[in-house]
């Protein structure tokens, strides 16, 4: 057919300026494998009445288009405006810029992992953070694994899943908790290999039900923190401290797993009260478990902290060396660690922390700025902003019931779907910003918005 003509041959496309320029960026291979996909769509078209000469002069741009879409990554920066601080499915905390550079250089670098520096022999990958977590938590000893779900699996291993007998773990039938991503504290204890032994009822457990519970079998008393839910109303729980008293006189070990665990009193922040890592350790725990990557504002890691000899029979398990973490991480959770050693400039340097203790009305103070600049690069889209209040919340299921007043931006348009189609297009931005749906709107919560011109650069490319 005539209008095939038009279009050029793979070598004529390749070796054409065009094509040059496209080699140049994405390599021989993957332009030709564009080109061979857009050429067969082409003659297809031609055949059915298509013009060849209107096809082909599109050719470039179609590539180019395609190429670029290919080499985007789907883990490109993002916007998270949805609200949520520790956003489990965003990747939770951002890292402090001190826990970025060293991370940066541990990739690029030999350091001494295993090796210790003074003597020249071997050395402990732990070592670079069991002290400063003793010095944070005030715990005897501590030992660090891929995150806190490894850690509660080691713990329970060790304590009660391993030899010819394995042993119980009793937990409270009020802490028997699923956490998003199945973690769900009865598999888990399941496949540490304990024995579940559940204690007292959904809404109320006594000290007397554990001390009933407790036999020669009893492996480890094990105390949840129910961190994305409240039981409320006619309800009972035994305190830490009492259970401390309960595992001690049975000579059973009491391990807490805090899950969020703060190192630093949230109250200093406005925030509401967590149990602290080295409060929970003070009542008496003998394992204290927690994440890298909530509250602490690391990397994803998992914490056990507590009595030593308990951590030892831990770093014997085999299972740690399946469970390790890799030098990246050790020296980005090493730069953190070491900015709660000046608690008077951490909000400043932590973005988790910075981002929690910005006030409400600095927040509206910025939605106010940027919502006549940002209504106007939608009103040609057929939309609008007008700046609202919204609530924050922590996520990764601290404190789940509470809500940090916020403020944002609320953007609406006509049609029932258009909150829907708005964050679709959100979504398809070079850096994609993410916010949440609520009463007919796109609701963009300012708090974890670093800059206003992040936001209006985003936009702009709309
Ligand atoms: C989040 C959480 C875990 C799991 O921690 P990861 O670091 O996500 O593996 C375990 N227990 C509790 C109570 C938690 O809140």
């Amino acid at each position: 057919m005539e209008g095939f003509r038009a279009l050029p041959s793979v070598d004529q496309f390749l070796n054409g300026a065009d094509g040059a320029g496209l080699v140049a960026r994405h390599g021989r291979h993957a332009v030709r494998e564009a080109l061979r996909a857009r050429l067969d769509e082409m003659r297809d078209a031609i055949r059915a009445g298509e013009a060849g000469q209107i096809l082909a002069a599109r050719l470039p741009r179609l590539i180019a288009a395609d190429l670029e879409a290919r080499a985007r990554s789907r883990l490109r920066p993002m916007l998270n405006l949805t609200g949520t601080v520790l956003h489990t499915n965003l990747g939770r905390a951002i890292l402090a810029d001190e826990a970025v550079r060293a991370a940066v250089t541990a990739m690029a670098n030999p350091l001494a992992l295993e090796f210790d520096l003074e003597s020249g022999g071997r050395g402990q990958r732990d070592d670079h953070l069991r002290g400063l977590l003793i010095e944070l938590t005030g715990a005897e000893d501590a030992t660090i694994v891929n995150n806190n779900a490894a850690a509660v699996l080691i713990a329970l291993n060790t304590l009660a899943g391993t030899g010819p007998d394995r042993r119980e773990a009793l937990v409270s039938r009020g802490e028997l908790i699923e956490i998003g991503g199945a973690f769900r504290m009865p598999d888990i204890m399941a496949r540490a290999g304990a024995k579940l032994v559940e204690i007292g009822t959904t809404n109320r457990t006594h000290p007397r039900d554990y001390e009933d519970a407790i036999t020669a079998a009893t492996g480890v008393i094990l105390k949840v923190h129910t961190s994305n839910y409240r039981i409320e109303g006619f309800t009972a729980e035994v305190a830490a401290p009492d259970l401390a008293r309960i595992a001690k006189a049975a000579g059973v070990p009491l391990m807490n797993d805090l899950g969020a665990g703060s190192l630093v009193d949230l109250s200093h922040y406005g925030l509401r009260r967590e149990p602290t890592v080295s409060e929970a350790v003070a009542e008496g725990a003998d394992l204290v478990t927690f994440s890298g990557d909530k509250l602490l504002g690391g990397p994803q890691a998992g914490f056990i902290v507590g009595r030593r000899d308990l951590i030892q029979a831990i770093n014997r398990n085999p299972l740690k060396r399946a469970l390790r973490l890799d030098k990246i991480r050790i020296a980005a959770l090493e730069a953190t660690l070491k900015l709660y050693r000046d608690p008077d400039r951490l909000a400043e340097r932590l973005p988790v922390l910075r981002m929690l203790a910005r006030p409400a009305g600095e927040i509206a103070a910025q939605a106010a700025r940027l919502a006549p600049r940002i209504d106007a690069i939608l009103r040609p889209l057929g939309f609008a902003a007008a700046p609202c209040t919204c609530e924050s919340q922590i996520g990764s299921g601290a404190l789940p019931v509470d809500t940090i007043p916020s403020a944002g931006l609320r953007l609406t348009g006509t049609g029932g779907d258009a909150p829907d189609r708005l964050a679709a297009m959100l979504r398809g931005l070079a850096q994609p910003v993410i916010g949440h749906i609520r009463d007919g709107a796109l609701i963009l919560d300012l708090r974890c918005l670093q800059d206003d011109a992040a936001l209006t650069n985003a936009l702009a490319q709309l």
